[in-house]
């Protein structure tokens, strides 16, 4: 039998919203689940033979999940695109367009490492990851799998189709997302999604291939990031981002769907009746200048809203400070965020517990998957549902991860990584981040959102 792993000294949290909290609690586990949870003196009795954790005095809480983000862009912190960039636009084409392209299976395999470590420093567990990597589509996904695999990280993947490179590039992407997919479809850790960059590069012809896959609405995709989606989308196809999934039979209950700034009222109700993920990227969004989510009118509609960092980086907790910080900027009223941003880092649960037939996934619960995290929360007040947020933002931001368990493993123990040398991995990097940014200055910009026609098909009219 293996061996039982019990973590107490500390207040656990059953989940993000604090729905139930151990003042001096303790968590059990064995074999990669939660055998119970509750108070400290409980657990002692029930496991004296245990292999004993320490949280010294922190917060025991389920691991982080990170609904968006782009593990290939590790690599690109400093990067300097070498041409002035104005506008979204010229942001895609001349920075991130260019970098995906210049990727190859060795800087992939790098960029997922050194992501992968950052996540697991930062306490979080599960990723949902969009990947991009034009010279090497067929397979990349296992190798971001492997990756994630061997950090010990859970993860929700898929290969962004576009037709900005052309409509055979496009079809080869749906094919990797449903290849991934299918081969995942009973793996524990892993689950695939159908990708789609956004419906400003995607001609009708793949979104009507892509439904010929879709399963309850799984794709994952940017919508309405920049108003370019809505004014390209509206003036060419004359329906905004989300109309047009919706013709195609593209939404439900298992889309991700990313940013939704610049959606109307009425579209984020469709989002609401059809029951998708909206992924709030705040971070993101302000470093782009897109605009601003509206999250008070999503989460009045009833949309399930989840935190992600969109390539910006690991850390969670930073993210949730940030919606925050700048929705009350925005808003300029006294009380906004409290009720907004409550909750925000346990939206994407009962997506991702359909997805993966986990019930209890990101709960501390008995039989849950044990995903946990072990904040660095000494000298805070005793937490409960209502003060969560305040001491979120305010305690002691971000707050420090001592330990990351997923799968019942440890991923760091004590401040240090336990599967993964960082020092090794850090070192590595470099060689491999000053070759890829060589190939990035030997991309040419000016990819156009809808590139060339597949033989035998007809031009746009
Ligand atoms: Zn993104």
């Amino acid at each position: 039998m293996a061996e039982i792993h019990v973590v107490s000294g500390g207040t656990v949290l059953a989940d993000w919203s604090a729905s139930c909290v151990w003042q001096d609690g303790a968590v059990a586990w064995q074999d990669g689940r939660v055998l119970q949870v509750g108070n400290r003196a409980e657990l002692d009795r029930a496991f004296p033979d245990a292999q004993r954790h320490h949280a010294h005095g922190g917060w025991i809480a389920p691991g982080l999940v990170n609904a968006h983000h782009h593990l290939y862009s590790s690599l690109a912190a400093g990067l300097d695109p070498g041409m002035p960039i104005h506008g979204f636009g010229q942001r895609l084409d001349r920075l991130w367009w260019r970098l995906d392209r210049a990727h190859d299976e060795e800087s992939i395999r790098h960029s997922v490492r050194l992501a992968a470590l950052r996540c697991v420093m930062s306490g979080c567990t599960t990723l949902v990851d969009h990947h991009a990597s034009p010279a090497r589509v067929e397979g990349v996904l296992d190798v971001v799998a492997e990756e994630l695999d061997q950090a010990g990280l859970k993860g929700v993947l898929c290969y962004e189709s576009s037709n900005r490179n052309g409509d055979d590039e496009a079809l080869r992407g749906l094919k990797e997302s449903v290849r991934f997919r299918e081969a995942n479809e009973r793996n524990p850790h892993f689950r695939g999604l159908i990708g789609l960059h956004a419906a400003f590069t995607l001609r009708d012809e793949t979104l009507v291939r892509a439904r010929e896959w879709v399963e309850e609405g799984d794709i994952h995709i940017h919508v309405s990031e920049d108003a370019l989606d809505e004014t390209e989308c509206r003036s060419r196809d004359g329906l905004s981002p989300v109309r047009r999934l919706e013709a195609h039979g593209l939404l439900g209950p298992r889309s991700f769907i990313a940013h939704a700034v610049h959606v109307d009222a009425r579209d984020m109700e469709l989002l609401a009746r059809r029951g998708a993920l909206l992924l709030h990227n705040p971070e993101s969004n302000a470093n782009n200048q897109v605009g601003r989510l509206d999250l008070r009118s999503a989460r009045s509609l009833g949309v399930a809203v989840a935190l992600g960092t969109d390539g910006m980086g690991p850390c969670m907790l930073g993210a949730l400070r940030s919606a925050f910080l700048l929705h009350r900027a925005q808003l300029g009223e006294d009380d906004a965020g409290w009720r907004e941003c409550g909750g925000l880092l346990d939206g994407a649960r009962p997506h991702l517990a359909r997805l993966f037939g986990e019930p209890r996934l990101g709960s501390l619960a008995e039989n849950a998957p044990a995903d946990l995290v072990v904040l660095d929360a000494q000298g805070l007040p005793d937490v409960s549902k209502d003060s969560l947020l305040g001491q979120l933002v305010f305690g002691a931001t971000p707050l420090r991860v001592r330990h990351t368990v997923s799968r019942g493993r440890f991923l760091m123990e004590n401040f240090r990584p336990c599967l993964q040398d960082a020092e090794r991995i850090a070192r590595e990097s470099l060689g491999v981040r000053h070759a890829l940014w060589s190939r990035f200055r030997a991309m040419e910009a000016g990819t156009p959102y809808l590139g060339p026609r597949q033989k035998g098909q007809q031009e746009d009219s």
